[in-house]
């Protein structure tokens, strides 16, 4: 399939691409699309076809339910059964923005979007050609991330490219994902708001909102839990570069330290080594390839730039990598849950 790449600017957006990415949409096709936490791969969330051409074209497991990405409040009140209160607090101080909630579906939306479940996993994005494009397709549109299964999500166009061209119809280029990590999803459907994926929006802002306490669900926190995850998706090893990831945890100066040496004596063996850094501490490195991710102390710098330092270490061909552990709070906890998939969960701590 020949794959269209056009480039949109967010402040001057061409009305005529978005019209005909909402007619390649509408007629059943895939378009991936910029939004403010990682690029999309959407199709007609209403479509059981255009569903299954999604998980086809990522080679996603079709167990693992899709994003339905509106625009509007009246889009999510004609395809669930019923908005709880919360939700409704949410929704007025979010969205639009990088949240997703889950709620009992009706049957507008066919099983091959949620992965057989009754509920539907929604978001509003703040990402105007996002917003453009849902309008254009009808209203609603399945967007898991434009990767294939088991890599690192794109927050770049480029990315999106190397792994979904001539896979799909089209491709928007949009520029950087201001956030750069997958939404936060908050599941209602339980009775009490329960955290099933941190993301930027944190915890404590969510307690904020709804003035009561929100509970994280147990398997994201307890790795060694028996009981799967509430998210379908997050049993997955995910976001894994191609080469071997560590954290190192511990003192700075010591951390510094165990990852030279460390790569140091990857490099004798043969193997090419990347650190993942931060501004402050990059020049104290020895390895083939050192990445700063931004800022000490600033989780939303890491946040942004994770994915894609992920992805670069796969194009230069990084068998071996270390990375500095970054605090667990706020954004913070998003950024360790991520790196922490991305690590198969391998932690060195001193
Ligand atoms: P992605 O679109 O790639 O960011 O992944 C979507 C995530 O949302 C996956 O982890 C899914 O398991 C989760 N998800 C989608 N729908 C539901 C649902 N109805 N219930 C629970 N989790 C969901
Ligand atoms: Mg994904």
């Amino acid at each position: 399939m020949d794959t269209e790449i056009v480039i949109l600017n967010q402040d001057n957006i061409d009305k005529s691409v978005i019209k005909r990415a909402g007619d390649i949409l509408k007629a059943g096709g895939l378009v991936a699309f910029p939004t403010e936490t990682v690029y999309g791969l959407g199709g007609d969330a209403l479509n059981p076809e255009s569903s299954r051409k999604i998980y086809a074209a990522k080679g996603r497991p079709s167990d693992n339910p899709l994003i339905v990405h509106i625009a509007t409040m009246d889009a999510l009140r004609k395809i669930v059964t019923d908005i709880p209160d919360g939700a409704l607090k949410l929704a007025s101080r979010f969205w639009p923005g990088p949240l997703t909630m889950i709620f009992n579906k009706n049957e507008l939306v066919p099983r091959e979007t949620t992965g057989g479940l009754d509920t539907v996993a929604v978001r509003m994005p703040s990402d105007k050609i996002a917003a453009a494009l849902i309008e254009a397709a009808g209203g609603y549109i399945a967007a898991p991330s434009a990767n294939l299964s088991g890599r690192p999500s794109p927050t770049v166009a480029k990315y999106v490219i190397e792994d979904m061209d001539g896979r799909i119809d089209m491709i928007i280029d949009g520029g950087d994902s201001e956030v750069g990590l997958e939404s936060t999803i908050v599941d209602f459907t339980a009775g009490e708001p329960m955290i099933l994926r941190p993301g930027y929006i944190t915890k404590e802002m969510l307690e904020e909102a709804l003035s009561q306490d929100v509970s994280i669900d147990k398997a994201i926190i307890d790795t060694n839990s028996k009981t799967p995850p509430k998210a379908p998706g997050m049993k997955y090893r995910h976001y894994a570069p191609k080469g071997e990831l560590a954290i190192i945890e511990g003192d700075s100066e010591a951390v510094i330290a165990e990852i030279n040496r460390l790569s140091e004596e990857a490099s004798l063996a043969g193997l090419k080594t990347g650190v993942i850094a931060t501004e402050e501490t990059k020049a104290r490195y020895h390895a083939d390839s050192v990445k700063s991710v931004g800022h000490a102390g600033r989780e939303d710098e890491v946040a942004h730039h994770l994915f894609r330092i992920l992805r670069e270490f796969d194009d230069e061909g990084i068998e071996k990598m270390y990375s500095e552990s970054f605090a667990d709070s706020g954004v913070g906890a998003a950024v360790m849950n991520r790196l922490l998939k991305a690590a198969g969960h391998k932690v060195i701590k001193l």
